[in-house]
């Protein structure tokens, strides 16, 4: 018989928006002890680059469109190198718990008897909000956030939109840059005006974000349909507020 060897324990960690210097202390301390690191395809090479040398790195996710590992195959690839007793990082941009798969990993690693813990981050629409300075609630006039997506396989469009007709509420549309008509169309056919307020932020926290304003009307035409960077839409009355600020300011605290 083969000795026995120590389960290593999981960590899904979050990697923030892709600005190395918006990883929490506790993410950073985990990469940097990490035994294999497993990573979405939005965690920048910065990130990675914090992981000792001999640290096994596996690329799991691609950008939009293209072939990524299946969830099942990376799941069973967690379970198998915890089981070979290594201390396993699974990396993801932003925070897990939005739209990062949290939910299905952990039943996975529960389910094999492995010990498991998620470390946040910071998630788009935060680092969205605090780099073009705008608010995702504010007094009076936005009382609710909701996180969604328009994408069909995370329950899409033809989801409950009453939240989203809610005048108080701002949503923060994620995985929407290519569906901007079809949202705007969803919008308008719920009842939000056609005046209200709406931005697009692509590669938001790190030193090349853009910045794009309109309204909801025009969403098709605010956001560029070929940005190469991940986006976020947001839409709600605090879209306003949102204002480029200088260049220069910037590029410090992205750097
Ligand atoms: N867990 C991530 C979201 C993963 S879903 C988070 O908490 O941020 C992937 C989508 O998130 C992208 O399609 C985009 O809509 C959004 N996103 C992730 N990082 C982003 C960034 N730096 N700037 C703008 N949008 C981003």
């Amino acid at each position: 018989m083969l000795p026995e060897v120590r389960p290593g324990r999981v960590l899904l960690v979050g990697a923030g928006p892709g600005a190395a210097d918006l990883l929490t202390l506790r993410a950073a301390r985990a990469v940097g002890e990490a035994q294999a690191l497993l990573y979405d395809a939005l965690v920048p090479q910065e990130i990675l680059d914090m992981a000792p040398a001999h640290c096994l790195k596996i690329q799991t996710g691609k950008r939009a469109g293209r072939t990524s590992m299946a969830q099942a195959t990376i799941n069973r690839l967690m379970v198998r190198l915890a089981r070979r007793g290594l201390d396993v990082v699974r990396l993801k941009g932003g925070d897990p718990s939005v739209f990062g798969r949290v939910g299905e990993e952990m039943d996975a690693l529960r389910a094999a008897g492995i010990e498991a813990q998620v470390i946040p981050g910071v998630t788009a629409a935060a680092a969205a909000a605090a780099q073009f300075g705008f608010p995702l609630t504010h007094r009076g006039q936005a009382r609710r956030v909701v996180l969604t997506t328009a994408r069909l396989d995370q329950g899409g469009l033809a989801q409950d939109w009453r939240a989203a007709a809610d005048p108080e509420a701002t949503l923060a549309i994620y995985m929407g840059g290519a569906a901007a008509g079809a949202i705007r169309d969803q919008l308008l056919a719920a009842g939000r005006p056609a005046t209200t307020p709406v931005l697009a932020v692509e590669n938001a926290g790190r030193a090349d974000a853009r910045l794009f304003t309109g309204t909801l009307d025009g969403l098709a035409e605010t956001v560029p349909s070929d940005l190469d960077g991940p986006v976020l839409i947001v839409v709600g009355e605090v879209a306003a507020r949102a204002a480029v600020r200088a260049p220069a300011l910037l590029t410090e605290l992205a750097s």
